[in-house]
């Protein structure tokens, strides 16, 4: 399931980003670098940019200003094949991840069969490797609605995983679980991580953005106002607001 990487250069590269909704900037002045198998933990209060800023990585929001690259292609220059690039980086929101009306393998295998190409034998085969790996095997062939919440978020992930992709954004994928759920989909981000998968993650789950990011960037505004290691932001934050924000959350 590794990626691999040619050299050291990043994965992901965003600069000088600058997304305006309806005149209002919501994301200013961004730079990013993710390293190849790296997490990055994007923090900060809700409306900060975060889901913006990996909206705009993936290509679902059209940038103002600004450049970003995927390895070393410019993701973002008129010429580049968005749907290419969509292709290789897999995406997992919140919540509603699954069609309903499909089964766990159904949907699994839908990209790789028509958007990657390959067969459906092959498809099946590498998505219940995938299952097994995640804990859910035996959940091939069940409805999304007969799953857990926590099932339904690993088995997006499997979803995400299933093209391969170079990169992996999560979005607050444990924000609409009950707590009680949270647990399994964090240990899949964990064991994600120990296989190199190159990974940036929204989230508000402090504790574990703390264990598990090798970068931590602190979102205010629309703007990185704090970035550094996860020692760095969380035990020694530079910024007043930083500051504030791990206080008022933690
Ligand atoms: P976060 O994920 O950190 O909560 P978002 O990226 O969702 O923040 O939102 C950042 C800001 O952009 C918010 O003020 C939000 O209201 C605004 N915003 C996000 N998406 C849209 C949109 N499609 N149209 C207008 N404003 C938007
Ligand atoms: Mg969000």
């Amino acid at each position: 399931m590794s990626t691999t990487s040619t050299d050291g250069s990043p994965v992901l590269r965003m600069e000088s980003v600058r997304k305006t909704f309806g005149g209002s900037v919501v994301l200013r002045d961004v730079d990013l670098e993710v390293a190849p198998h790296t997490v990055t933990a994007l923090i900060g209060a809700s409306g900060s940019g975060k889901s913006t800023l990996l909206r705009c990585a993936n290509l679902l929001e059209e940038i103002d200003d600004g450049a970003i690259w995927l390895d070393d292609e410019e993701i973002t220059d008129p010429r580049a094949d968005q749907d290419a690039v969509r292709r290789r980086i897999g995406v997992v929101f919140q919540a509603y991840n699954l069609f309903p009306h499909m089964t766990v393998l159904e949907n699994i295998t839908l990209a790789p069969r028509r958007v990657h190409g390959v067969g459906r034998a092959a498809a099946e085969e590498h998505a219940r490797e995938l299952l097994d790996r995640l804990g859910l095997g035996a959940k091939a062939t069940e409805y999304p609605d007969r799953l857990s919440g926590g099932q339904q978020q690993r088995a997006a992930i499997v979803r995400a995983l299933a093209v391969r992709p170079r990169l992996l954004l999560l979005d607050e994928i444990t924000a609409a679980l009950d707590p009680e759920l949270v647990g399994e989909v964090l240990a899949v981000v964990r064991d994600l991580k120990d296989d190199g998968m190159t990974m940036v993650l929204a989230t508000h789950e402090m504790g574990f953005a703390r264990e598990v990011a090798d970068q931590v960037c602190f979102l205010d505004g629309g703007v990185v106002l704090e970035r550094g290691t996860a020692e760095q932001v969380f035990g020694d934050p530079q910024q007043e607001r930083t500051r504030r924000f791990l206080h008022r959350i933690v």
